[in-house]
């Protein structure tokens, strides 16, 4: 943090030249937030890959894996605030030239930094579906629920993407996972897992939306994941102009007109300045 880094003059040109932006925002606009992303510069994995679904379903050591790191991830993951990126696109939204808002990520933090117009695509960790009943509670209130059946229950633990956490391979052997409380069925975040296919009507959503955009920026994504991707696939068969921020290489970058390396958080806060005079942003 504190590293200066200047604006881009060709990221403002482009920010004030489109009218009904459509945005993609991945994993680098929560870096800062304190919340660990999965690629590195090169958008290779920095570690294991995530859970599929298929073993998260079938394998009871896989299930109890992921929820004893998801407990100890928790503390930290859900502390973590809005960040320079998040409150850029806010700021965006409210002076009436970013169109819609289509997230990766699965915190939350773009709606609490105050944006409005954003379909999470991945879904949310703040809420858990039952795959036997389908009731959906507070991540908030599960957590509760863990503490109470894992009484003397500890770890260390490093943070990880997603709200997992690392912890030891005892800890996981001694996690009692979580249960619903109505039906006994498996508990799982309210997130597309890896394995899984956004739902349709979100999908149809963010398309939409798309079709109605005269541009697309993508910014703290490398694109690995496809769901992210198509969007990118179907704005350049479109002829639309697409940006890319991203501080390393993506999978769009050939589809790109614009790509600008570096922190999110600063370039786009200095791009939408530059487009939002002071104190416009509130009208
Ligand atoms: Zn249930």
């Amino acid at each position: 943090m504190g590293t200066f880094e200047p604006g881009d003059e060709r990221l403002r040109g482009w920010v004030a030249a489109h009218r009904r932006v459509f945005a993609l925002t991945g994993a680098g606009c929560s870096t800062a937030s304190g919340i660990p992303d999965y690629r590195d510069d090169q958008g290779e994995w920095k570690r294991r890959p995530p859970v599929m679904i298929q073993a998260f379903r079938g394998e009871d050591a896989v299930y109890r894996r992921y929820w004893a790191r998801a407990y100890a991830g928790w503390t930290r993951f859900s502390a973590a605030a809005p960040g320079s990126a998040h409150r850029a696109f806010a700021a965006w939204e409210a002076a009436g030239t970013l169109h819609r808002l289509v997230t990766q990520n699965v915190d939350g933090l773009h709606q609490r930094a105050g944006s409005r117009a954003v379909i999470d695509l991945h879904g949310r960790l703040d809420v858990v579906v039952c795959l036997g009943c389908a009731a959906r509670t507070s991540r908030a209130a599960l957590q509760a629920d863990m503490t109470a059946a894992n009484p003397a229950w500890q770890s260390v633990s490093a943070p990880a993407p997603d709200g997992d956490a690392d912890i030891d391979a005892a800890a996981v052997d001694a996690f009692a996972a979580p249960r619903c409380g109505r039906c006994g069925g498996l508990l799982k975040p309210d997130v597309v897992f890896f394995g899984e296919n956004v739902p349709a009507e979100r999908y149809a959503a963010a398309r939409d939306a798309l079709a109605e955009a005269d541009a697309l920026l993508v910014a703290g994504s490398s694109l690995m994941v496809y769901s992210g991707f198509r969007f990118v696939r179907q704005a350049h068969e479109a002829g639309l102009p697409i940006a890319i921020v991203n501080r390393g290489r993506t999978r769009g970058d050939d589809l790109a007109d614009l790509k600008v390396e570096g922190d999110v958080g600063s370039l786009l806060t200095d791009a939408i300045a530059a487009r939002v005079p002071a104190g416009d942003a509130a009208r």
